[in-house]
């Protein structure tokens, strides 16, 4: 029997998620979305694109929960995305409520799935999913470090002038303006980019990396990256349905290692069948432990936030 992976909100980032997944014909994708006909016209359209692309029009769209039972994995993009004129309280507000919705559908119809959490704030929504859920640490894991490193590995290629693919960049910490770069061990070809790159003009590459998702916001003007987040998302889902054991920075719920006491954080996760088989802890310099001492910080307060009624 094909494996079924459930991607919940058929926006920008969910639909492009859904034509990755889709496209690497591994699973049956069932995509979901409160909006009428939003997504079973995507879906309609994915399979359209079957016999030209060469997969199995096996892509459903849905606005009934009851259709994602039996998934083995759950991509969660629903929510709103970052909107001009939003604040980031509204925003977390908003989004905390669909992310436990989602979640307690997952939890009674699809009990021994994995979850990979896309919905901003990340980390929060992370903690929002693992509560609503009831599931183990290990199957309930956020999408924004490999997403954050790959935009920081395409700014410094372009730099230096060479393949993204020869570049190195891990990114922990929170998701964008508190993603922590671990620059000392950022390399190219093997070399660290700090003995080719000087520190300022790092700096700026990394705040232009951090500023990302608002850099593209604002010159779409309506609508939010999708292409770089969905292939994110795929590389995790690869690792986890093809038992790829990758070593990818994700967020992950920390019980002692960093430091952090149940806590979400951006840091290299083995992933493999089982979701999360291990949290690698890599060297850090002084002054990225400190910054990631208080993207953790920021990361706390939004979740008590959370708490107080
Ligand atoms: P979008 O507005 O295009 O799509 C969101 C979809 O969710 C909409 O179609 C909406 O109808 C649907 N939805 C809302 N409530 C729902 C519910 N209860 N059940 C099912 N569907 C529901 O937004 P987008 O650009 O696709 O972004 C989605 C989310 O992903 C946002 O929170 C955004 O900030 C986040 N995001 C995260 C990262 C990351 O690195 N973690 C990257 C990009 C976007």
């Amino acid at each position: 029997m094909r494996r079924k992976i459930t991607v919940v909100g058929a926006g920008n980032v969910g639909a492009a998620t859904a034509q990755r997944l889709a496209e690497r014909d591994y699973a049956d994708v069932c995509l979901v979305d409160v909006a009428p006909g939003k997504a079973r016209g995507r879906a309609l359209d994915l399979d359209h694109a079957a016999p030209v692309v060469g997969y199995e029009p096996r892509v459903t769209g849905v606005e009934s929960y009851a259709e994602i039972a039996g998934s083995d994995l759950v991509v969660v993009t629903a929510g709103s995305a970052q909107e001009p004129g939003m604040s980031g309280d509204d925003r977390l507000a908003v989004n905390a409520d669909v992310v436990r919705q989602v979640s307690r559908e997952v939890s009674e119809r699809c009990p021994d799935a994995i979850v990979v959490v896309v919905t901003n704030p990340l980390p929060v929504m992370c903690h929002v999913a693992l509560e609503a859920t009831g599931f183990p640490r290990q199957r309930v894991i956020g999408m924004a470090g490999i997403l954050d490193s790959a935009r920081l590995r395409t700014l410094l290629a372009w730099e230096l002038g060479v393949s993204a693919a020869d570049v190195t960049g891990l990114v922990v910490g929170g998701h964008g303006e508190a993603m922590v770069a671990v620059l000392s061990s950022a390399t190219v070809a093997g070399a660290p980019v700090r003995e080719r790159i000087g520190a300022q003009r790092l700096d700026e590459i990394v705040a232009r990396a951090r500023d990302a998702g608002a850099e593209v916001l604002d010159l779409l003007e309506a609508g939010s990256a999708s292409y770089a987040p969905s292939a994110a998302v795929a590389e995790m889902v690869d690792a986890i349905v093809l038992d790829r054991r990758r070593v990818l920075p994700c967020a992950v719920l920390c019980q002692g290692e960093y430091g952090f006491d149940n806590l979400y954080i951006g840091a290299p996760a083995k992933l493999g069948r089982n979701g999360v088989e291990e949290i690698v802890e890599v060297a850090l310099d002084e002054s990225e432990r400190e910054e990631l001492r208080r993207s953790a910080e920021a990361v706390k307060v939004q979740v008590a936030a959370l708490d107080s009624p």
